[in-house]
């Protein structure tokens, strides 16, 4: 569903060129959750960034859907991110001026096929907070309604970089707890960056980058339980 061929990235200009992506190769199927790991600056957030079309690649290729994505132009990029791609970054990024609900609501306009708001908003465990604003909410509670502003157009791809880093964490469990049960009502696939160890549970992949490569990788089709996987 996801697959992503010899990407290469650089930033810099000239003799400060650094290679930051070394040729990475991946891919991930439709609903599953895919974890990565990784040392700071391995380039995680720089391989999630390229994958939902907001940094460009200087090499190799990303299909999604059989569909090559790496190489379009500008209008064709806003309308893929537009129609399958979500977002959950580490602050929430709400719109203070507006109440969950409505936060939720005004990303629904970009969708092409909308999920039900009302039902979304419970499952995000929300219902009785629907009508506060982002200040009257715990940074859960906030990561919550962020993921449900991601969400609403029921995107295919759900990317998430460390989005319970600003968490205790118990919250972060919760939080991630979220995530599969999203996973597994809307069938997203999900590629989520996270040092939270509670993920291992639910990680249908584990990918390990370090200085830009892929140097370990875990399929789990069954999701054993954590004690079971070596890491
Ligand atoms: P962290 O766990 O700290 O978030 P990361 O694995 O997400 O780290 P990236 O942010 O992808 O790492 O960064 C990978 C490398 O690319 C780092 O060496 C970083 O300094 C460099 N880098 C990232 N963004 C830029 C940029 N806009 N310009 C120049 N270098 C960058
Ligand atoms: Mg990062």
């Amino acid at each position: 569903y996801l697959e992503v061929r010899n990407l290469v990235k650089y930033y810099g200009e000239e003799e400060n060129k650094v290679k930051v992506l070394k040729g990475i190769d991946c891919s991930v199927e439709k609903g599953q959750i895919c974890v990565l790991l990784g040392p700071s600056g391995s380039g995680k957030s720089t391989l999630l960034n390229i994958i939902g079309g907001i940094e460009e690649l200087d090499e190799g290729e990303i299909f999604v859907d059989g569909k090559e994505i790496g190489h379009m132009n500008s209008k064709e990029l806003s309308l893929y991110r537009r129609n399958n791609l979500g977002f959950v970054f580490q602050f929430y990024n709400l719109v203070p001026n507006l109440s969950v609900k409505e936060n939720i609501e005004v990303c629904e306009y970009l969708s092409k096929a909308p999920l039900d708001i009302d039902d979304l908003i419970k499952t995000l465990g929300l219902w009785e907070h629907k009508d506060k604003f982002p200040n009257q909410l715990s940074g859960g509670q906030q990561q919550r309604c962020a993921i449900g502003r991601a969400l609403v157009k029921n995107p295919g791809i759900l990317l998430c970089d460390e989005p319970t880093g600003a968490l205790d964490y118990a919250t972060s469990k919760e939080i991630l707890e979220l995530i599969e049960k999203v996973n597994k009502k809307y069938n997203n696939t999900i590629i989520i960056v996270t040092h939270n160890d509670a993920i291992k549970n639910m990680a249908h992949k584990i990918m390990k980058l370090h200085d830009g490569k892929v140097i370990k990788e875990y399929e789990n089709k069954n999701i054993v339980p954590a004690k079971e996987l070596e890491w």
